[in-house]
């Protein structure tokens, strides 16, 4: 028989923010116990090819595949719900829909018609969403579609799942639709109408949800469900409450409990499988809720107006924690704002220090101090790509005593280009992709903590960078201390330097961030919060 998929389309109405993402990773999370193979996609309506253009305080950061794809956070989602690697497959943006309808139009691929968005982008979208079933063969998709219903850059996309339900039939093809239901405190109700309404607009679109998901503060009662049902032409065990939790960790036991599994099997015409064992799931849950202790740890970066900035950081520290049976607190550092008269103020207390990745000058000076104030005062440090390069260039300035050392990124004219523009990186003038993108291999001497934490000599990470250090300087910094312990074994490219005197310190070219997963957390993380619980 050949290999069917079924599709599932999740929207969103009333509101953006509502966690389209959450719940379709915890959809994604129950239908995986259940023993499908499940993938989440993320079609986002921007003209942004990707978003790896995109200022972080646009839409959060920008999560890295191992196939070096750029991409929307909420793959992040998927990868540390499912453990299950991405790739660049898994995110479509309207821009890479227009890119390769046009560049097929100046090929003359179309033969001479008049290239429309019905039909034209509508089938480029409806290709992308089928590729994951045909090529990647997997049992279950789930498509979720950025934005909010209504939106004009939304509608060639509901369109195509217009069409996709008539094309590939009920019975493998599923719409669940995530609204809000508000609290009005002034009349102590709920109010299931902003829900109706946005119902409505979708079926003016010719799309009728088969499930509703409704986010609400307050416990729904019976009426509500069924209120919402009658007015929606939805089945009353169809209509899911998603109460507010403290945890999106959470969020899968509750849709467990509210059946949606089930729900959604059951109309896929799909066989249950096996009930959803998710002891381990649980055994996280519980111990995140109940941490036997706490630590502070400062994340230094110049994003921290946006906690979605880091938000790979943040869930490591959330896994790493409940690893070491503590609570992890961070303290939002923004580096535009560190002087060398506020450094110790704003550190003083922490038990550990991170230095977060970027790009340019604008808090670079506040990263550099901050490193040398970890160094000097012992503190658990990890730097992220940029805090690599910033602590490079802190010892080179303090211990080498080569002043004006820099990067070449923040100083073209430094009399030492410490770190420097990769080789291959010299001819680029796109912006656009054309970073060292996605999964490398890295050897790892033996002795170092990377090589303890991560118990194997040779690890493949993720990488989203232009810079890197320049191996000139490699012995000196040796002979006064920080030491390569890891390089990319084709390249010779250091990935990984370390203090060995020093108690842990240590600076990543990678983003161990976006392999941390509930299931795996990162090592290097667990580590360096195990190490910031020895700092009295
Ligand atoms: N701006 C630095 C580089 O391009 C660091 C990048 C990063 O932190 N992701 O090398």
């Amino acid at each position: 028989m050949p290999h069917t998929t079924k599709y599932i389309f999740v929207t969103g109405g009333v509101a953006s923010s509502l966690g389209k993402g959450i719940i379709s990773s915890s959809l994604a999370k129950l239908l995986q116990a259940r023993g499908y193979s499940v993938t989440i996609q993320k079609l986002d309506p921007y003209l942004n090819v990707d978003p790896g253009t995109l200022n972080p305080y646009e839409h959060g950061e920008c999560y890295v595949t191992e196939d070096g794809a750029e991409t929307d956070l909420d793959l992040g989602h998927y990868e540390r719900f499912l453990n299950r690697h991405t790739t660049q497959a898994n995110n479509v943006t309207t821009g890479r829909i227009y890119q390769s309808v046009i560049n097929k139009e100046r090929k003359g691929d179309y033969l001479g018609k008049t290239v429309q968005i019905i039909p034209h982008i509508t089938d480029e979208i409806k290709h992308r969403i089928k590729l994951l079933g045909t090529k990647h063969k997997f049992d279950i998709v789930i498509t979720e579609i950025g934005g909010t219903v209504g939106d004009i850059e939304s509608l060639p996309y509901v369109e195509s799942v217009r069409q996709l339900r008539y094309e590939l039939g009920t019975e493998n093809s599923l719409v669940i639709h995530l609204t809000l239901v508000p609290f009005l405190a002034a009349a102590g109700e709920l109010k299931t109408k902003p829900t109706q309404h946005s119902v409505k607009t979708l079926l003016e679109n010719g799309v009728q949800p088969d499930v509703l998901v409704l986010r609400t503060e307050k416990k729904l009662g019976d009426d509500i469900r069924r209120k919402v049902g009658l007015f929606c032409n939805v089945d009353k065990d169809s209509v899911i409450e998603s109460i507010d939790v403290l945890s999106i960790y959470e969020v899968p036991i509750l849709m467990r409990k509210e059946k949606l599994d089930q729900t959604v099997l059951r109309k896929l015409n799909m066989p249950l499988g096996n009930e959803p064992v998710m002891d381990d799931w649980v055994a996280f849950l519980k111990r995140l809720k109940n941490p036997e202790k706490e630590v502070e740890i400062a994340l230094v970066g110049k994003y921290t107006a946006l906690p979605d900035a880091y938000k790979s950081i943040v869930e490591s520290f959330i896994h790493a924690g409940v690893v070491n049976h503590c609570k992890v607190r961070l303290k939002w550092v923004n580096s535009d704002k560190i002087y060398a008269d506020n450094v110790a103020q704003q550190l003083e207390g922490m038990k550990g220090i991170l230095v977060a990745p970027g790009f340019g000058s604008r808090g670079f000076d506040g990263k550099v101090l901050t490193v040398q104030y970890a160094r000097e005062h012992n503190m658990p440090f990890l730097g992220i790509c940029l805090g690599m390069q910033c602590s490079v260039i802190e010892f080179s300035r303090n211990v080498l005593g080569l002043s004006g050392a820099n990067s070449t990124e923040m100083d073209r004219q430094t009399p030492y280009p410490v770190i420097d523009l990769m080789e291959d990186q010299k001819n680029v003038t796109e912006k656009g992709g054309t970073m060292r993108l996605g999964a490398y291999p890295c050897r790892l001497n033996k002795g170092s903590i990377a090589c303890k934490t991560y118990k194997v000599k040779e690890i493949s990470e993720r990488h989203r960078h232009r810079y890197e250090l320049n191996n000139h300087y490699t012995e000196q910094l040796a002979a006064k201390g920080m030491v390569v312990t890891g390089v990319n074994p084709d390249t010779g490219l250091a990935e990984i330097i370390e203090i060995p005197s020093h108690r842990w310190f240590v600076g990543v070219q990678f983003h161990p961030e976006y392999k941390s997963t509930v299931e795996n957390p990162h090592p290097l993380f667990v580590d360096f919060v195990r190490a910031t619980l020895e700092v009295d």
